[in-house]
Order: C-alpha cells, then sequence, then structure tokens
C-alpha cells in the first residue's frame, strides 16, 4: 500500500468504543494507515508535516460493521414483499436462476459497497453464491468476508457440491489479502444435507476457513429439522429427497455433524433455546444477529440478551436488502435496542453504550478480527466512520452516544475511512462509481420483475 500523509483528524466527540466519549476529542492516523494515538485534541501535539483535518460537529467512531449482508442481492430491494417464508425462498432462487448474470451480480456487489460506504460501514461480511464480493472489496478498499454458499439437499448430490465448493474458493483465493478474507457457508439446513454439513465443515477445518451458516431462522426450518414435516417437506420430497428428523433443533443437528467444530458464524438464531445457547457458548460459535430482517419476515426475535449472558459472541448484520430493504446499521442497532426492550419490559436493555459496542467491536469479535479492528486505539487498523450531528433531526446533542444510535442515521455518515484510506467524504466516493450503476441495476430489478410477474 502506498504511504499515506500522517492525518491530525479533530472532531467535537470521539467514541474510542475501549474508553469513554472524548469531547473536542483528536485521532492521529500514521502512514501506515494504523492508529497512531487517540485523545483530546489539547493532548496530541501535531507531528511535523501531519495533514489536519478539522471534521467539526461529528463523532468519530470506529468504522461500522456487517457481519451479514448478501451483496450480490442489491436488486431485490422491494421485490419480496410480504410473502410467507418459503414463497420468499422460492421466489428469490427461481428468479435468480432465471434472470440473472454474472454481470448483474458484481453490479449489485458494487452497489451495496456504495451504500455501505455512504452508511460508514468499514467491514462487510457478504454471504453469497456468485463469490462477486471478493473482486468488488478489492476494488472498493472496504474490508470484508466471502463466505462462498454451496448448496445441495441430497445426500447423493455432496460429493459434487464439495467439490464446486473447492473450485469456487481457489477462484477466490487470488482476491485475498490483509482486508479481504475468504470462507465458506453451507447455506441452511432445507438446502443443505447432512452429509455436505459435515463435508463442508471437515474441509472448512482443514483450509482454516471461516465459515457461515443460517440457522434456526423460522418455524418451518425448525418442523424440517425436527420432524422432517413442514412447508419444506414436500418439495424436498418430490425431488426424491427424503426428510427424516435430523435433531431436537438446527443447533443440535450443527453440533451432531461436526459443524460447530469449525466455530461458525451462526446466522439469524431466532429460536435458540437454553440448551442452544450453551452448545453455541461451549464451542465459541459466533451469531450474526439480524433483527429487522427476521421481523420483517415474521420469524421473530433472537434470543440476544441471553446470548450475551452467556458469552456468545454477537454481531449485527442487515441480511440482504431483499429482506431488510436498507444497509443501514445505525438504524438496525436502533431497532435492535427497542425490540428488546419491548420483548423483556425494561428500558435498560442495549444502551446506547451497548450498541456502540455491538457495531464495532462485538462485530468485530464475531469475524474474529477484533485484533486488527473494532476499537480506536494505537495499532490497531484505521477504520473509521464519522457521524454528523449537526442536522436538525439529531440536535440538541445532550449525549453523543444516544445522539448518534437514536436519533442520526446512516445518512448522517459524512466520512469513511479504512486502513487510513478516506473512501468518503461530504458525499464524494474515491473508489467507487455509483453514476455507471444505476442503469445496471435497473436493467437487472426489469429483468426480475419479468420473470416474478
Ligand atoms: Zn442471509
Amino acid at each position: 500500500m502506498p504511504d499515506l500523509p500522517l492525518t491530525l483528524y479533530r472532531a467535537a466527540w470521539v467514541l474510542p468504543v475501549c474508553a469513554a466519549p472524548i469531547r473536542d476529542g483528536a485521532v492521529l492516523v500514521g502512514t501506515d494507515g494504523r492508529i497512531a494515538a487517540v485523545g483530546p485534541r489539547l493532548a496530541i501535539e501535531p507531528p511535523e508535516g501531519v495533514v489536519i483535518e478539522e471534521l467539526g460537529p461529528v463523532a468519530l467512531m470506529p468504522g461500522l460493521v456487517n457481519v451479514h449482508a448478501h451483496p450480490e442481492l442489491a436488486m431485490y430491494r422491494g421485490a419480496l414483499e410480504d410473502l410467507n417464508f418459503r414463497d420468499w425462498i422460492l421466489r428469490l432462487v427461481g428468479s435468480k436462476r432465471a434472470a440473472l448474470t454474472e454481470a448483474d451480480f458484481h453490479a449489485a456487489a458494487r452497489w451495496t459497497m456504495v451504500e455501505a460506504v455512504r452508511s460508514g460501514i468499514t467491514t462487510l461480511a457478504a454471504t453469497e453464491s456468485s463469490g462477486a464480493s471478493a473482486a468488488v472489496l478489492c476494488e472498493s478498499g472496504l474490508r470484508g468476508v466471502v463466505y462462498q454458499e454451496v448448496f445441495g439437499p441430497d445426500p447423493a448430490q455432496a460429493d459434487e457440491s464439495i467439490a464446486g465448493l473447492r473450485a469456487a474458493v481457489d477462484g477466490l483465493r487470488a482476491y485475498e489479502c490483509d482486508r479481504v478474507m475468504i470462507g465458506v457457508s453451507p447455506h441452511a439446513p432445507y438446502t443443505v444435507s447432512d452429509a455436505l454439513f459435515s463435508a463442508t465443515a471437515d474441509f472448512a477445518l482443514a483450509e482454516g476457513l471461516p465459515m457461515a451458516v443460517h440457522a434456526s431462522e423460522s418455524r418451518i426450518e425448525q418442523m424440517l429439522v425436527q420432524a422432517g414435516e413442514g412447508d419444506f417437506a414436500p418439495g424436498l420430497r418430490a425431488r426424491g429427497i427424503d426428510t427424516p428428523p435430523r435433531g431436537r433443533t438446527t443447533v443440535e443437528m450443527l453440533d451432531r455433524l461436526g459443524v460447530l467444530r469449525a466455530r461458525p458464524l451462526l446466522i439469524h438464531c431466532v429460536l435458540l433455546d437454553a440448551d442452544d445457547i450453551r452448545r453455541v457458548a461451549d464451542t465459541g460459535s459466533a451469531v450474526a444477529h439480524c433483527p429487522v430482517a427476521n421481523a420483517r419476515l415474521g420469524h421473530g426475535l433472537a434470543p440476544y440478551p441471553e446470548m450475551i449472558e452467556a458469552n456468545v459472541r454477537v454481531g449485527l448484520g442487515t441480511d440482504s436488502v431483499g429482506s431488510n430493504n436498507r444497509l443501514d446499521l445505525l438504524e438496525e442497532a436502533r431497532i435492535a435496542s427497542i425490540l428488546h426492550r419491548a420483548r423483556v419490559a425494561r428500558p435498560d436493555v442495549l444502551s446506547p453504550a451497548d450498541l456502540l459496542k455491538l457495531v464495532t467491536i462485538d462485530g468485530a469479535r464475531a469475524l474474529g478480527l477484533d485484533g486488527t479492528i473494532g476499537t480506536l486505539e494505537p495499532g490497531k487498523a484505521a477504520d473509521l466512520c464519522a457521524v454528523s450531528l449537526a442536522a436538525p433531526h439529531v440536535q440538541p446533542v445532550h449525549d453523543p452516544l444516544a445522539a448518534v444510535f437514536h436519533a442520526a442515521r446512516g445518512c448522517d455518515v459524512v466520512m469513511t475511512v479504512v486502513d487510513g484510506r478516506v473512501l468518503y467524504r461530504d458525499g464524494q466516493l474515491s473508489t467507487l462509481d455509483p453514476a455507471g450503476l444505476e442503469p445496471l441495476l435497473a436493467d437487472a430489478a426489469r429483468r426480475l420483475r419479468e420473470v416474478m410477474t
């Protein structure tokens, strides 16, 4: 990486996460893209040759970590409204196959990265079948993990599916770097056989690949796992695939199949019981909590306070815009807080200080990146975002944390920095061009509508 200018960012508030908010704070970013100093502005003497950036009335904090998204699916925003889950999945999978091309997935991944950068997201965990996000993470300058999906509900397909997964991962390895990790994702219990789950876990462990699985998301998934019944069962049986009971719960099934040995990121975990939470905690597995998507699809609310009580690593994810419609982690955090307070009828659950951790260091921990990012402290990568506190809907500011998490929105982000490199500042993107992408996304959306009507 070329040397960056030594830069001193000064802000009305600095939120280090690992320390209390600093009024009139400053962050010094070295030429290596790492944080060199954090403190009150008066305590950080500007070194010789430094570029001083006066950011004014903003909260400067670590970049946001979105632990679950599907960047290749940006064209699905608003396309799958109000459907039951089986129809939602079938329409998504069918239309994707019938109408979309690799070029569409690349355009969608770029579009998602534009949204991410504009809303302060600096690390994005992408779960997808095309792998498009690997190239786009590289070109955009964002940090992320690309979990290559693998499918195959028929146990007889397992060898073929694993061969395809190996080839796809080999292809994506060209994009691996300090910022971009490649992983694997056996999609979900209703699309992956026991044999394929076990084989993917063996592959991930042998190759040292991170792994993500959609797990315990819906009642119909649970009915399939517990009893081989429910909305998913007839379709599988019509394809000649047996649907025997596979476990008391999805988490118990994944444990039995050896999947939890790979300490996967378990996406959703809406229907975990106490035994499941213990298994997730004991194996050191992590959870991607996606409260908006889970609520919008009518699945419910994951037991976040209980998971935290058990010391489970939990990060926050938006999921795809086909289920959430927004890729706004500040909004996701606010809604998480509101939903959990409503569920347990307590006003002290998920305080703004908790939300700050959830979208930064907790997300980093869930992805195994907490040694590199997630807090503002010397030696860590300079992944930053600045949230403006100036807008009428944010003022007045009594407490910067409450202002950021309960008044501001993703569109109030005015600067996004990864590894010390400015990717977004005051409406200007430095690495991505949304104007060229708009017609491509619109065309993909038009073809989707044609096959879905
Ligand atoms: Zn998902």
